[in-house]
């Protein structure tokens, strides 16, 4: 099964795609972690990426492909996209790749929260650069012995999550339609939920539609 998660930063995709992939077996390919690994590890990709990422703008879609096309091939019984495609040529261009593979998205979930809560979601968000969890200060509070070495990645200052919301508005949001127009199933999710709750929203979706597992 090839499913899109749709979101705006900070919605749930990551948490939701990580919970989806390990339910149903298939991996996550998610543009963002990928691009992250990048810069951690200073790779050239990583180099270019970044000053984008810090803005809050997208990366150039060349770029994204080529990594899209490479996690592909660790990908054969499906993916969940998390963070892609992010405007109309992305998903176009998926639309190409999956086809040569005698593929197709199955389904795409858009996980929607209101812009502000999004804003108090990221601007919250820390990252313990150890283990790689992610805690929110004030919904999934740090336990005290690793609060004084978690980070707050660049692009989550309010400044910025501001940008990429209005990114996210104006580029990935007009996916929907595209999405509709295609004909794919498109389901939209409350994600001002517990994580559990929007999690048993989803499988029920997608089991209504097709057997998990498929
Ligand atoms: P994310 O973790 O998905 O919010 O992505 C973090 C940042 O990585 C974004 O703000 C973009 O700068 C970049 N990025 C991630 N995925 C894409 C994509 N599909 N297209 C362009 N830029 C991306």
């Amino acid at each position: 099964m090839d499913l899109i998660l749709l979101g705006a930063p900070g919605a749930g995709k990551g948490t939701q795609g990580a919970l989806l992939a390990e339910r149903l077996g298939i991996p996550k390919i998610a543009t963002g972690d990928i691009l992250r690994d990048a810069v951690r590890r200073g790779t050239e990709l990583g180099r270019q990426a970044k000053r984008y990422m810090d803005a809050g703008e997208l990366v150039p879609d060349e770029v994204i492909l080529g990594l899209v096309r490479d996690a592909l091939r660790e990908a054969e019984r499906g993916a969940i996209f998390d963070g892609f495609p992010r405007n109309v040529s992305q998903a176009e261009s998926l639309r190409s790749i999956l086809e040569e593979l005698g593929r197709r998205i199955d389904a795409v979930v858009s996980i929607d929260v209101p812009s502000e809560k999004i804003v108090r979601r990221m601007t919250g968000r820390r990252t313990d650069p150890e283990t790689g969890l992610v805690y929110h200060l004030e919904h999934n509070p740090p336990p005290a012995e690793v609060r004084d070495r978690l980070v707050q990645r660049d692009d989550d200052r309010e400044e910025t999550v501001r940008h990429r919301l209005e990114v996210y508005r104006t580029t990935t949001e007009p996916l929907v339609a595209f999405y509709r127009e295609s004909g794919v199933p498109l389901y939209a999710v409350d994600g001002d939920r517990a994580i559990d709750q929007v999690q048993g929203e989803i499988l029920e979706l997608l089991e209504r539609n097709t057997p998990v597992g498929s």
